[in-house]
């Protein structure tokens, strides 16, 4: 049963262009992963059937650039990696969306090297920080429906010559977590 049931067949329906370019664009994200290290497992988990991200239209990955509007990058960036990401973020479509999924990739997490980028937003536009290590996929899947607010509001910012400005939106974790440490009893008899 689809909305062609609750409109006449020979209706007519008006709105405005870049409404239907917009519904059409945040409901078809396709996204590029950019797996480096365990959050990858956590974004393989975010497609598959237990959290399945096709219910916000953002399952199709494609593994090749021009054919995605959605990079991300889940997982520690080596200093040699970089001009590789570099590339794989010009060859992609415009407008483009960046996830940072992860402690490591967004600020090199534990790994406080020389040979691991210190946060990629120093080299591309990061437009979400999902944190955590590693985030869950219900925290990617928030921050890919950030991504969709902004694209419905027709709210995509500009610098004024053309070029899209990074929204950098840092999603928040919704629970509180437990005071630590937990108070033991040891010995208590009840
Ligand atoms: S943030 Fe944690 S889980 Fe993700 S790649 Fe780094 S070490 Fe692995």
């Amino acid at each position: 049963m689809g909305l062609e049931a609750a409109l006449p067949v020979d209706g007519i329906l008006t709105t405005q262009l870049n409404r239907v370019i917009n519904w059409a664009r945040r409901s078809s994200i396709w996204p590029m992963p950019f797996a480096t290290a365990c959050c990858g497992i956590e974004l393989m988990a975010t497609a598959s059937s237990r959290f399945d991200l096709s219910r916000f239209g953002a399952e199709v990955f494609r593994f090749s650039p021009r054919q995605a509007d959605l990079l991300i990058v889940a997982g520690r960036v080596s200093v040699k990696m970089l001009p590789v990401l570099q590339h794989i973020y010009k060859q992609m479509t415009e407008p483009k969306w960046v996830i940072s999924m992860g402690a490591c990739a967004s600020t090199g997490g534990v790994f406080d090297t020389y040979a691991v980028v210190q946060g990629i937003d120093q080299y591309v536009p990061v437009d979400v920080y999902v944190p955590g290590c590693p985030p869950r996929p219900e925290m990617l899947i928030e921050g890919i429906m950030a991504i969709q607010r902004i694209i419905d509001q027709d709210n995509i910012p500009y610098d004024g010559q053309g070029r899209r400005l990074p929204l950098q939106i840092a999603v928040e974790p919704t629970h509180q977590p437990s005071v630590q440490p937990i108070d033991v009893s040891i010995g208590a008899t009840g």
